[in-house]
């Protein structure tokens, strides 16, 4: 695990950087070379890059596009919703973060609690993670936040367990289903990552075979942390305090493993 931390600390790096170069006027390629740089600073591999054939070290999805965005020649406009996927491995562990920004001003106050409330459903997840008996208490957590903002997860999207592939068992889903989720054991590491979308939860992929776009053509948002289960309690492997800032409210300290 303490080589996931490291795997997951240039993740944070990759997605600062990446962050900071989504400006008005920059290409989408132009935030994939800064993530890009901070991976090869570290001596890290990409665990992007080639992955199903995709062509860069991060996904970068605009506005209605949800998730799996490629990063090429568009530029980034005033109030765009911008979500950044990114990745790394370190001796062969693999860290998975995501943020969600507005590039500029945002365009209206519905966009601003499009991000805001996305990125609360990321860590109510992760919150309940740290007390769950099963992963369908995650699952709910993010659902009551998604319903409580009146957005909607994306169907059939879900987060993933991660260690020695970037996408392992078990899936972590966003919504309650009918079907019992997998026990939380010490030793899970788990992607957890909220995908949320203004209008309906329907998606259709673009004729590019990565992007997932919202069925309607509302805007959607996409949250994502690493986050490790060991014996003395969790730890979010893709940010730099481990979550300790963001866990507070909700009376959690992470444990380092
Ligand atoms: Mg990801
Ligand atoms: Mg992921």
């Amino acid at each position: 695990m303490r080589v996931m931390a490291r795997a997951g600390r240039i993740v944070a790096d990759a997605l600062e950087a990446a962050s900071a170069a989504a400006v008005v006027g920059a290409t989408t390629a132009d935030v994939d070379a800064a993530a890009r740089r901070v991976i090869e600073a570290a001596d890290a591999t990409s665990n992007f890059l080639g992955y199903h054939g995709f062509p860069a070290v991060s996904c970068v999805s605009v506005n209605e596009e949800v998730v799996h965005g490629i990063p090429g020649s568009r530029v980034i406009e005033d109030g765009d919703v911008i979500s950044i996927d990114c990745g790394a491995i370190v001796d062969g562990w693999h860290g998975d973060s995501a943020v969600s920004l507005i590039a500029g001003k945002a365009r209206d106050a519905q966009d601003t609690h499009l991000v805001e409330q996305t990125r609360v459903g990321l860590w109510a997840g992760i919150a309940a993670l740290a007390t769950a008996d099963r992963l369908d208490d995650v699952a709910g957590a993010i659902e009551d936040v998604a319903q409580a903002a009146q957005l909607h997860p994306l169907e059939g999207y879900v987060g993933h367990g991660i260690g020695t592939a970037m996408h392992q068992a078990p899936d972590v889903l966003n919504y309650r289903t009918r079907a019992r989720q997998p026990k939380v054991k010490a030793g899970m590491c788990l992607a957890i990552e909220p995908m949320f979308v203004a209008g309906t939860g329907e998606s259709t992929v673009l004729d590019d075979e990565w992007t997932v776009v919202s069925a309607d053509g509302s805007r959607a948002a996409h949250w994502e942390h690493s986050i490790a289960v060991h014996d003395e309690g969790i730890w979010v492997l893709t940010a730099h305090d481990g979550g300790a800032s963001e866990l507070a409210r909700y009376g959690i300290a992470p444990v380092a493993p």
